[in-house]
C-alpha cells in the first residue's frame, strides 16, 4: 500500500478544524482517538440503511444487521489472531471487560488464593480486582515498578506462587508507553496454573495483536482508542474458559431456555452478550480494525519513532523536566509522560490549549503508581498514526511559551 502521512490525513474530517484560531495538533490519543471516515460512513450504513436488532428479526433488515455484526465479530477475531469469533466478546469498552472477568471469574475464588497485578495499572485493571480481592479474603500482590515507571519483574516468582489463580496486567502502560514483557508473566503464571488477564487498550491501537502467539488467556481493548466508535469494544478469552464461566449480565439473547422456575445459558461467547449489543458501534469497530490491519505498519513505525525521536530529544533538553518510561523508541509505543519541576501539569496543558495543541494533564487514572513515583500528576503526548512533524514542532514552540510563563 503506498502511503504518506498526508494521505492519511485526509481521511479524517476532524483534523480540518481549528482550536482557539490554530490548527488543531491532538496529542492525546491514548485517551481517545479520532476514526477514519470509512467508520463513519459504515456507521451511518447501519443507521440510514437497515437498522434493527441482531439475532432476533426474520426479515431482510434484521438479517443485514446480524451478518453485518457477526463480520465485526470476525474483524475482532482476525484483528487478535483468535482461533475463532466465537472467542470475541463484544462489551462497552476496556472497564467493563475487566468487570466482567472479574465477577465471574471471581466466583471460583476461594479464601487463600491469591491475584496479581501490578502497581502501574490504570484504575479500571486495578480496582475491579482490588475490590474482588476484599470480597472473597484473596490476597491481591503487586509487581512494583522501576523508578521510570516500568514494572520491575525481578521479584516475579516471590510474587506468583502456587496459590495465584489470575495475573493481571497491561500490555502497555497507558502513563508510561512501556511495553510489558509479557513473556516471563505467561510463563510464571501458567507454571502454576493461573490465568493472564491482558488489559490491551494501549497495544491494540498500535497493530494487530497475536494473542495465541502471547499465549494469554483474556485480551480486552477499547474501541475509541483504536480509530473505532466509543460505547464498544472487545474482549477475547480462550474458549474453552469462555465455557466454564458463568455469566455477568442475564437478559435477552443470552439464553438456550427460560423456565418460570430456572434458565439455562447459551454457551460460549453469546453468554456474556446479553441485551441489545452495541450494534452501530461494533459494526464501526470492525470496520475500524480491518482498516488498521490494512495500514502499512512497516512504515508508520518507522515514521512514528523519527517523530518519538524528535520530540524526545527536545524535552530531554528542557532543565527539570524528567520523562517517565523507557528513553530509547525502540522499547516502548510513542505515549510520552513528562512532569516540569514548578509546573503543574493542568497548567501546561492548558497554556498549550492556547496554541491548538491537546494534551492530557493529571494521574491518567494510575494513582498507584504516581503514588509510588512520588508524583500527583503528569503531562502525557501520545501519538497516533495521522500525527505528523507539524504536530511535534507546534507542541514544541508552545512549550517555550509554557515555560516562558509559568518560570
Ligand atoms: N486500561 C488502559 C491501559 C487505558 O488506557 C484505559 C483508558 N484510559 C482503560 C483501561 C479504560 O478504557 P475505557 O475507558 O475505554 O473502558
Amino acid at each position: 500500500m503506498s502511503w504518506s502521512p498526508q494521505a492519511l490525513r485526509g481521511q479524517f474530517p476532524i483534523l480540518q478544524r481549528e482550536v482557539h484560531g490554530h490548527a488543531l495538533h491532538y496529542l492525546d490519543n491514548a485517551a481517545t482517538t479520532f476514526s477514519p471516515e470509512c467508520v463513519q460512513v459504515a456507521m451511518a450504513r447501519y443507521e440510514n440503511h437497515y437498522r434493527s436488532n441482531v439475532q432476533r428479526g426474520v426479515y431482510q433488515l434484521g438479517a443485514e444487521s446480524t451478518e453485518a455484526y457477526e463480520g465485526a465479530r470476525l474483524s475482532a477475531a482476525t484483528y487478535l489472531n483468535a482461533r475463532s469469533d466465537e472467542e470475541i466478546i463484544f462489551t462497552p469498552g476496556t472497564t467493563f471487560s475487566v468487570n466482567l472477568v472479574a465477577h465471574c471469574f471471581g466466583q471460583s475464588l476461594e479464601p487463600g488464593d491469591e491475584i496479581v497485578v501490578s502497581l502501574a495499572e490504570h484504575h479500571s485493571n486495578f480496582i475491579p480486582w482490588q475490590r474482588l480481592c476484599a470480597q472473597c479474603g484473596v490476597e491481591m500482590k503487586l509487581i512494583p515498578v522501576l523508578a521510570n515507571g516500568s514494572l520491575d519483574l525481578s521479584q516475579l516468582d516471590e510474587l506468583i506462587t502456587p496459590r495465584c489463580r489470575l495475573v493481571a496486567v497491561s500490555h502497555i502502560s497507558n502513563v508510561t508507553g512501556s511495553i510489558t514483557d509479557l513473556d516471563c508473566i505467561t510463563t510464571a503464571a501458567h507454571h502454576h496454573g493461573a490465568l493472564v488477564f491482558i488489559d490491551g487498550a494501549q497495544a491494540a491501537p498500535h497493530g494487530p495483536i497475536d494473542v495465541q502467539a502471547l499465549d494469554v488467556d483474556f485480551y480486552a481493548f477499547s474501541g475509541h482508542k483504536s480509530y473505532g466508535p466509543t460505547g464498544v469494544g472487545v474482549l477475547w478469552g480462550r474458549q474453552e474458559l469462555l465455557e466454564k464461566l458463568p455469566p455477568f449480565l442475564t437478559g435477552g439473547g443470552m439464553i438456550e431456555r427460560v423456565t418460570a422456575q430456572e434458565t439455562r445459558y447459551m454457551s460460549g461467547n453469546r453468554r456474556f452478550e446479553a441485551g441489545t449489543p452495541p450494534i452501530a458501534q461494533a459494526i464501526g469497530l470492525g470496520v475500524a480494525l480491518d482498516w488498521l490491519r490494512a495500514l502499512p505498519w512497516q512504515k508508520i513505525r518507522p515514521y512514528q519513532q523519527k517523530l518519538s525521536k524528535k520530540l524526545l530529544r527536545r524535552l530531554l533538553d528542557i532543565d527539570g523536566l524528567s520523562l517517565l518510561g523507557e528513553h530509547s523508541p525502540a522499547h516502548r509505543v510513542p505515549i510520552f509522560s513528562f512532569d516540569i519541576d514548578g509546573c503543574h501539569s493542568h497548567d501546561v496543558c492548558q497554556i498549550l490549549d492556547d496554541y491548538g495543541v491537546a494534551l492530557r494533564g493529571g494521574h491518567h487514572c494510575a494513582q498507584p503508581l504516581m503514588d509510588a513515583l512520588g508524583l500527583v500528576a503528569t503531562s502525557r503526548a501520545s501519538i497516533g498514526v495521522f500525527n505528523n512533524e507539524d504536530d511535534i514542532d507546534a507542541l514544541l514552540l508552545a512549550l517555550n511559551k509554557v515555560l516562558e510563563v509559568l518560570r
